[in-house]
């Protein structure tokens, strides 16, 4: 039987609790979210038709600060993926040290059955009726899965127009004249590359040499590749929903970017590719694969077809613990997501921040604060495991759950 996201997440979570000896009740405040906020809504769209929806809001833990995470729109998000990416999120800011806690939510709908007008009712009435539990110092949600700049504008304006003041910082990911921040868009594809360079220079692969293949064209995937290009990797194969192509000479990151923009966001049909199945996509010989779209991607059937040097996890969770065991044993190296694709969460960072001083940086400055922060947390990752004899995500597990124990610790426990 397929086991639950949330019990993977929880099985990561005991495997480095165990290694390093976790305070047991720190581990049993951990283990469980904090607040599962369910909404289901109404709609009354333009031609009098109302339609109810289902949100989720799950606020796992605000231990170091405000619980902080995206929300996607996808016609899979239940409870149990929820909780499984809130709590995600405690780990990833606590790991690279950021003042936030973990939250995820989301809206089950297929966005691409909506116009532009509906999407916006719809973003407007979720964002009114989470209102009394999101806020600047409570739980600020960001972009993720099919959501854009355009919907936390839209989140940002309605919480504001519910009469709270001074609130840009409700959500992050905001487009750039409603205060947003230089590189948000790009930073989760950012942090993928300069974390990938700074393995690659630790391993001496010449990237200007390397090749790799890449799961997922939406913000993270597109971002990423469009960054690799400069740094000359070759591009082999890429996978979407509408299916995977490949192309031996390498495949233009920029030009399919372009490409998919005019065919609904697809990337089905890039000329100079041929098809290619999910199998013989898995399998590529490369140096390098990105897997940035879903969860469990690479599980016990889908590792062993797997043929490169390291997984660079632009995904949250695409690695379940059947997957990690056989990449461990095959010497697969391992960039995980929590450190990987936190690019994204430290600029949300840094847009609050910017929002809180009615600051604007320029994107020289958020680029070098934003490798700073990723290349230290790169180095006490590497340490930890050399430290523990251990693999790369349970060592990033160590790292986060050691600050908020230290945390806890500090705090006491409140009766
Ligand atoms: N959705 C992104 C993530 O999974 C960004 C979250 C944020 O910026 O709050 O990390």
């Amino acid at each position: 039987m397929m086991s639950s996201l949330h019990e993977n997440v929880l099985r990561q979570f005991n495997k480095a609790s165990d290694l390093m000896g976790l305070d047991a009740n720190v581990r049993k405040c951990l283990a469980t979210t904090e607040n599962e906020i369910v909404i289901h809504f109404h709609v009354k769209f333009a031609d009098g038709r109302i339609e109810v929806f289902t949100g989720y809001r799950v606020q796992h833990n605000n231990t170091l600060g405000p619980y902080k995470g995206g929300l996607r729109y996808h016609p899979k998000v239940e409870l149990d993926e929820v909780r499984a990416l809130a709590t995600w999120m405690t780990w990833k800011s606590a790991l690279v040290d950021i003042p936030y806690g973990g939250a995820k939510g989301g809206i089950q709908i297929d966005p691409a059955q909506y116009s532009q007008d509906e999407i916006q009712r719809i973003t407007r009435r979720f964002a009114h009726d989470l209102a009394p539990f999101i806020g600047p110092e409570r739980d600020i949600p960001a972009p993720d899965v099919n959501t854009t700049a355009q919907m936390m504008a839209w989140i940002y304006d309605t919480y504001k127009e519910m009469g709270h003041e001074n609130c840009l910082g409700v959500v992050t990911g905001k487009p750039l004249v409603v205060g947003g921040s230089a590189g948000r868009e790009k930073a989760t594809g950012q942090g993928i590359v300069f974390l990938i360079e700074e393995w690659a220079k630790d391993n001496k692969l010449d990237l200007a040499k390397s090749t790799y293949f890449l799961q997922g064209f939406g913000n993270v995937g597109s971002w990423a590749a469009r960054i690799m290009k400069r740094s000359g990797a070759k591009l082999l194969a890429v996978e979407d929903a509408s299916g995977a192509i490949a192309c031996k000479k390498g495949i233009d990151a920029e030009a399919l970017r372009t490409y998919a923009d005019g065919n609904k966001g697809f990337i089905k049909g890039f000329p100079g590719t041929k098809v290619i199945t999910h199998e013989e996509f898995l399998a590529t010989k490369a140096d390098i694969f990105i897997p940035a779209a879903m969860e469990s991607q690479i599980t016990a059937k889908t590792a062993p077809l797997l043929s490169v040097k390291l997984v660079a996890e632009g995904a949250n969770g695409p690695t379940d613990t059947d997957g990690d065991a056989i990449l461990t044993e095959r010497g697969i190296a391992l960039l995980p997501d929590i450190l990987c694709n936190s690019g994204g969460v430290v600029v949300s960072y840094f847009e609050w921040l910017q929002n809180k001083h009615s600051e604007s940086w320029d994107l020289e400055d958020v680029d070098a604060k934003l490798k700073k922060k990723l290349l230290a947390a790169y180095g006490r990752v590497k340490d930890t495991a050399a430290k523990h004899k251990t693999d790369w995500r349970t060592a990033s597990y160590i790292e986060a759950l050691s600050r908020l124990e230290d945390a806890y610790k500090a705090r006491g426990f409140f009766p």
